[in-house]
């Protein structure tokens, strides 16, 4: 994963958070951000509506543009590969119904392990609000790397606003984009916690994910309907009792 920056150049002077932006740019973002070039990447981030709302108050949001520099997929060989796999467990791919299968189950999993680009918009904190902006039950799609089975559940992401504080569809978009990838739940919880915190330096991160694994379910114990439960909470949701608590009843978990 690597996050690359696209400040217009009012927005580099924008203060604190434009600060942060930039900073958050540094490093891994530095590769994305050359093979995008700037000026395309700035024109894809700053959208007709933002610059449009920007030119209205003066004020540029941040935006990153957030891809992943990982895995690059071969469908070609997937696709062979996908045929001797399937020919191994017994399947006949000469037929008519399975002939097609090997390409489709190519795609399938290409779809499924390759998280979308997305442009992370951010805004300063003007109004200075400090309470909970929390985010219930995200859809998750991804898959265990341990059998390559799905798992499927809800995330609930919270944090407390510092200095930056995000457009409200982008929690879903930065679940979406760690999830399409092989993943173990575990990990998913905290990747996302902690890219949050880099991203918007806010004073606590919480997220929860309860999701069904149907290696789990489908296979093995055969434990249907059960789920698993993983959180990360950092922060003042990590040393506050009462503001964990306010999470935990906002998301409708206790
Ligand atoms: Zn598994």
């Amino acid at each position: 994963m690597a996050v690359a920056a696209n400040l217009p150049a009012r927005a580099q002077g924008n203060g604190r958070g434009s600060a942060h932006a930039a900073a958050s740019a540094i490093g891994p973002g530095h590769a994305a951000a050359s093979a995008i070039g700037p000026g395309l990447a700035a024109a894809s981030a700053i959208g007709p509506g933002l610059a449009a709302a920007a030119a209205e108050t003066g004020e540029f949001p941040a935006a990153l543009r957030v891809v992943h520099d990982g895995n690059t997929i071969d469908l070609a060989a997937a696709q062979r590969a996908a045929a001797d796999f399937l020919r191994a467990l017994g399947m006949d791919t000469r037929t008519e119904s399975l002939r097609d299968t090997p390409r489709r189950m190519a795609g399938a999993y290409a779809e499924l392990l390759r998280p979308s680009p997305f442009n992370l918009t951010t805004f300063p904190n003007d109004e200075g609000y400090d309470e909970l902006v929390l985010a219930r039950a995200i859809p998750v799609h991804s898959v265990c790397e341990h059998h390559l089975l799905p798992f499927i559940g809800v995330a609930h992401v919270g944090y407390l606003p510092g200095a930056r504080i995000l457009g409200l569809s982008k929690l879903a978009r930065v679940v979406g984009h760690f999830a399409r990838r092989p993943q173990v739940q575990e990990r998913l919880t905290k990747q996302i916690a902690d890219w949050l915190t880099e991203q918007l330096q806010p004073t606590g991160v919480g997220v929860v994910i309860q999701a069904e694994h149907t290696c789990m379910t489908l296979r093995g114990v055969q434990a249907a309907g059960s789920t698993t439960v993983t959180s990360t909470m950092l922060g003042t949701l990590r040393a506050d009792g009462r503001s964990r608590a306010e999470f935990f009843t906002l998301a409708g978990l206790s």
